[in-house]
């Protein structure tokens, strides 16, 4: 059991508050193998006044300055892809070349892409006899979840030091480790002490003390609907600046025109991909009536090409993989029809689920309805255009989407549909590219130049 010591406050790893610790546990083995401390409101208030006390001299640097330490920033994450990669596999459970690829390897772009970005970014613009200022909002406090565990990092904390803000990050419970090596990097890269902390905790202690502290000027949590809705509401009663990337059940309409084999295969690779531990999977796939049993044999297929432990990893916990079951003995119970995998674990040891694939499912039903976040995918009939428009838009989420079929048509639906990003057929994703939901999927953009905009303030100055 390794035992890691110290919060990253103020430039250096300093002694935790309490004495609390929080254990790491392998998914694919279940055994706890590290230990990080558990923060307490203390350790909170001491990264937050790190970071006032650092805000207006990072603010005040010039954006090549900031732009040269995001760019070192970039350097040490890839001087460290290899251990980043080792580390997000052992505490999430990620298959190794998704672990590299992937976790360890986007957040080198996206770190890059706001290196980059400061080099033409205007923090000024001119409207008619005003001159507008873009300036930094302040102190960040960022609440980050498991399920990309650097990337979710990266793509709050680099923004907001391109803007110019301080900030403090809460990272998930079950992935720590890969926090503290992102503050290692901060370290590596030389910024100026408490421009970044990382405060390790559990979320309603340390989480809530964050979103509570007076000192902090702007909260960007990623995490479930239920715990956004509670700090959307903490942070509004105080006046605080608010970015909120939720969660998502996003729909995959294969319209006649379709690539029917690309566009199932497409749809399925996206719900197993991080073991469908992602906000933007493509959970609900909508065929027409005539290919759906087509579709639905397809899909099959493919999830048989995912066996358990080699292309896909375990769920990040025990309590993931019980809610993921849950949910499919609930699909099952509602009447729809298992054509892939089931609620039986693939495998003895380790936190799996079996690739799922669920036909005749309904629009009603709360497998249509729910995030499962677990690799279960839901095949939905349409009758025409206007059913898969209703049943593609009736969730409460709209975080992405796919629509594939004749460009033309494919582009005027996903026009329609109420979705932050639709990938029109098997478009790839693009980290500079505006990132976040419609309705209950959240509040704010992140990545590119969009995901700069959320940590600036205007002031307009009249000539
Ligand atoms: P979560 O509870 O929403 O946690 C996300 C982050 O918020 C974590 O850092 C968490 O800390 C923190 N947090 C929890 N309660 C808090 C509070 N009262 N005040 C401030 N911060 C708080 O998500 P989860 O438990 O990891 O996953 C539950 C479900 O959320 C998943 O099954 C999935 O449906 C959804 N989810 C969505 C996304 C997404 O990208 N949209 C990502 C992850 C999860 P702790 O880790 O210490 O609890
Ligand atoms: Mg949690």
């Amino acid at each position: 059991m390794k035992v890691h010591d110290g919060m990253y406050i103020d430039g250096a790893w300093r002694p935790a508050a309490g004495t609390g610790t929080i254990a790491v546990v392998n998914p694919a083995t279940e055994e706890p193998f590290a230990t990080v401390p558990a923060g307490e409101p203390a350790d909170i208030d001491a990264a937050v006044r790190a970071a006032r006390a650092a805000f207006p001299g990072w603010a005040a640097t010039p954006p090549a300055e900031r732009a040269a330490r995001l760019a070192a920033l970039r350097d040490a994450l890839a001087a460290r892809q290899d251990e980043i990669a080792a580390t997000v596999t052992a505490e999430l459970g990620a298959p190794p070349k998704l672990a590299h690829a992937v976790h360890a390897g986007l957040p080198v772009t996206v770190a890059g892409s706001y290196a980059d970005l400061l080099g033409t970014y205007a923090f000024e613009e001119k409207v008619g006899n005003s001159t507008v200022l873009l300036e930094p909002v302040g102190v960040v406090g960022a609440i980050t979840p498991w399920n990309y565990p650097l990337h979710q990092i990266v793509a709050k904390v680099a923004p907001a030091l391109a803007a110019g803000c301080a900030v403090v990050v809460k990272p998930a419970e079950e992935t720590p480790l890969t926090a503290r090596l992102f503050a290692e990097c901060v370290h590596e890269a030389g910024f100026p002490a408490g421009v970044v902390n990382v405060v390790t905790g559990l979320g309603h202690v340390t989480g809530q003390a964050l979103v509570e502290h007076d000192g902090v000027d702007m909260i960007s949590f990623t995490g479930s609907t239920a715990v956004g809705r509670r700090i959307g509401a903490a942070a509004g009663g105080a006046v605080k600046r608010v970015a909120l990337e939720l969660g998502g059940k996003s729909a995959s309409v294969i319209l006649p025109g379709a690539d029917l084999a690309k566009a199932v295969a497409g749809s399925v690779a996206s719900v197993m991909s991080n073991s469908g531990q992602r906000c933007n999977a493509l959970t609900r796939v909508l065929v027409g009536a005539d290919r759906y049993e087509e579709a639905v044999a397809l899909a099959a297929e493919a999830a048989a090409k995912y066996p358990a432990g080699d292309r896909i990893g375990p769920l990040v916990s025990a309590a993931q993989r019980d809610r993921v079951v849950a949910y499919i003995e609930k699909g099952i119970a509602e009447g729809a029809r298992i054509v892939a995998g089931g609620p039986r674990p693939p495998l003895e040891r380790g936190f799996y689920v079996a690739p799922t694939v669920f036909a005749d499912v309904t629009p009603g039903m709360t497998i249509a309805q729910e995030e499962i976040f677990g690799p279960v995918v839901a095949f939905l009939r349409y009758e025409d255009e206007e059913d898969a428009l209703r049943i593609a838009n009736g969730t409460e989420y709209g975080l992405a989407g796919a629509v594939w079929g004749e460009p033309e048509a494919a582009v005027a639906f996903a026009r329609r549909m109420e979705a932050g990003q639709v990938d029109v057929n098997g478009g790839r994703f693009n980290p500079l590219a505006p990132f976040g939901g419609y309705k209950q999927s959240g509040v704010g953009r992140e990545l590119g130049a969009h995901g700069l905009a959320e940590y600036l303030h205007t002031k307009s100055l009249q000539f």
